[in-house]
């Protein structure tokens, strides 16, 4: 098995962006995995098409690194339901302390499908936007799961299977700076223009942080991320 190639878990959004760039500044073969779980922001299939012709047009020197793009179905997340992500349900607290956009076993389906993806691809190395530092509350972002989630899958597959969280530990500011850093203000325009993380998945208003609707806690996040980025 080649170990020089990544799998970016990639949604389209600022956070799977940069860790995409991240893995392209290390990696020799870059392939991406999407995941159609009946999310509401049904645009988050067409944007990350949209972000990935960007890189590769605006970056030529990523390009040839730029391997396969996969989605993967997991109908059953939203088969399961009871989240504002995959059904008509408000943006608020729950009654267990956390969002209702928290989708239970998400991150842990998801790497586990693209370790299964990996595993017939070759690929060892899986790198994911988690964040423990701005994140929503999500238990399956935090380091602890992720650790035992790679750990579980290394053991279930009986072949190494590494994820990388380059965002885990810093804020959506210097998840901003992250990308300069990786690629400069063209990186960092690209992923204001040109993802989505609007939890309504609103590509129609446009700030001086990006798309979105504004109003939703991802919109919320992103704009004080990245108010604090330019201010620094
Ligand atoms: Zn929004």
């Amino acid at each position: 098995m080649t170990t020089d190639g990544a799998l970016v878990l990639f949604s389209g959004g600022q956070d799977s962006t940069t860790c995409l760039a991240w893995a392209l500044t290390r990696f020799a073969r870059v392939e991406t995995v999407g995941f159609d779980y009946g999310q509401r922001h049904r645009i988050e299939m067409k944007v990350r098409l949209d972000v990935l012709s960007a890189m590769q047009a605006r970056f030529p020197g990523w390009k040839p690194k730029m391997g396969e793009d996969h989605v993967l179905s997991l109908d059953v997340l939203k088969q399961i339901g009871g989240t504002a992500l995959t059904g008509a349900m408000a943006i608020e607290m729950g009654a267990d302390g956390l969002p209702t956009t928290f989708v239970p076993g998400r991150n842990v389906m998801f790497l586990t499908a693209a370790a299964a993806l990996g595993y017939r691809r070759g690929i060892a190395d899986l790198v994911g936007g988690m964040c423990e530092t701005d994140f929503s509350g999500y238990p399956d972002c935090r380091d602890k799961a992720i650790v035992a989630v790679s750990e579980a899958l290394t053991l279930a597959l009986a072949r190494r299977v590494s994820v990388h969280t380059p965002l885990m530990w810093i804020d959506k500011a210097a998840t901003w700076s992250l990308a300069e850093e990786l690629g400069g203000t063209a990186l960092v325009d690209l992923i204001r223009d040109e993802t989505a993380t609007c939890y309504e998945g609103n590509r129609v208003r446009r700030h001086e942080w990006g798309y979105g609707c504004g109003v939703c806690p991802a919109c919320d996040l992103r704009a004080k991320g990245y108010m604090k980025y330019i201010s620094r």
